[in-house]
């Protein structure tokens, strides 16, 4: 096995676009990989860049109905939109453009591709800035997904047999509601999911008394925080809740959805941590992989809704991943890139400063009810 990473990009996951006046803006995409271009990181020797193919109909059915698949196929015409509505396709939140089908199955492809270079041996982990797309359920788009590609991803490997349990760590301001509920009965897959709370955002769901169901109790995790939760206070959440549940679960591959909407600037969410924070559990994550499931980590991206503050919150995460360290400047060519690009100035720095503050009361009360909820299910103490 080599030490490389793998990093999944292709132009075409610009065409997954909503329009002009949707939130999700994929600049944010391109912006991602100029800026680890400018840095130098794609041409590392560690680095190996990859080009995904779209998914197939068969490995989009892997969940979901062929009903769904064949609506989403039809209105990618953009002509035809009789009966998308019952779908969830043709909303606000998910409006039908023109080629929807093929671009959302590229974004599905991307996150199988990662899959499969690392459980092939190619690479020890894998990134792809695409999609994330974690609340489409079986039959219906729901919060800009279409199709559920980290649940496609890990249902591929279950039923290939490459990997028999797998954890999947979901780190975006939204509950993982569609991933939840694709496995909820399922002891083969562990969903944690960290988000803020399902009193304040959306899809409203994700609270700590949903633990699964049937076999599948106790591998349902949901941790929801309150709004204005900030880094000492989300890093602690995370290092109490996610370590001991890995290491118990010993999953063979952890997915992550890393959605970057609970940092600070981003406009739809409340939670307010820096990239400091994602650093931290991009490292705990990178550490746990090699302890737990011989390095096999794949990262998928999500939300995110700042297009100039997302790259430099993925560009973290991947130089985590990938072992490399990087200065806190940021290149002025790319700088420019943003202002033409996304008529917005970054920040020059890569880094925000961790705020290192007291863990929040009710965060603290949060992550025992938790515990007290799941821990048990896995034979761990939860004191
Ligand atoms: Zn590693
Ligand atoms: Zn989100």
């Amino acid at each position: 096995m080599t030490a490389k990473t793998g990093f999944v990009y292709s132009e075409e996951f610009m065409k997954y676009d909503f329009g002009l006046f949707h939130p999700m803006n994929q600049i944010r995409i391109k912006l991602t990989y100029e800026l680890m271009k400018e840095l130098g990181i794609l041409d590392r020797e560690e680095v190996m860049v990859s080009e995904p193919e779209a998914a197939t109909s068969e490995q989009i059915q892997l969940i979901h109905s062929k009903d769904y698949v064949e609506m989403v196929r039809t209105v990618s015409d953009g002509k035809s939109t009789q009966g998308a509505f019952l779908f969830g396709l043709g909303s606000g939140d998910n409006p039908i453009f023109e080629d929807m089908y093929h671009a959302s199955a590229v974004h599905t492809g991307a996150a199988i591709h990662a899959t499969d270079m690392v459980t092939d041996g190619q690479v020890n982990h894998a990134f792809t800035p695409a999609g994330g797309l974690h609340h489409a359920s079986r039959s219906r788009a729901s919060g800009f997904c279409v199709f559920n590609d980290p649940a496609i991803a890990i249902k591929k490997l279950l039923v290939e047999g490459k990997v028999k349990r797998a954890a999947y760590v979901d780190i975006d301001a939204h509950h993982g509601d569609g991933v939840q509920a694709l496995f909820y009965d399922s002891p083969e897959v562990l969903t944690i999911s960290l988000h803020e709370s399902g009193r304040y955002l959306f899809p409203g769901t994700g609270f700590e008394n949903e633990v699964g169901t049937g076999d599948g109790k106790g591998f349902s995790v949901n941790v929801p925080l309150p709004t204005y939760t900030r880094d000492s206070s989300y890093i602690f959440a995370f290092n109490e809740i996610v370590p001991p549940l890995l290491e118990s679960f010993k999953p063979d591959l952890i997915l992550t959805q890393l959605g970057t909407d609970a940092h600070q600037s981003d406009p739809l969410t409340h939670l307010m941590i820096g990239t400091g924070t994602y650093e931290r559990i991009a490292g705990t994550i990178h550490d746990l992989a090699h302890e737990i499931c011989d390095g096999k980590w794949v990262g998928v991206g999500g939300g995110g809704y700042d297009p100039v503050v997302v790259p430099r919150i993925w560009t973290v995460i991947f130089s985590k991943m990938a072992g490399i360290e990087l200065p806190d400047e940021v290149p002025d060519s790319w700088k420019s890139l943003c202002k033409k690009l996304a008529g917005e100035i970054p920040s020059d720095k890569l880094h925000d400063e961790l705020e290192e503050t007291e863990v929040a009361a009710d965060v603290r009360a949060l992550v025992g009810d938790v515990k007290k909820s799941v821990f048990p299910y896995h034979g761990l103490d939860f004191n």
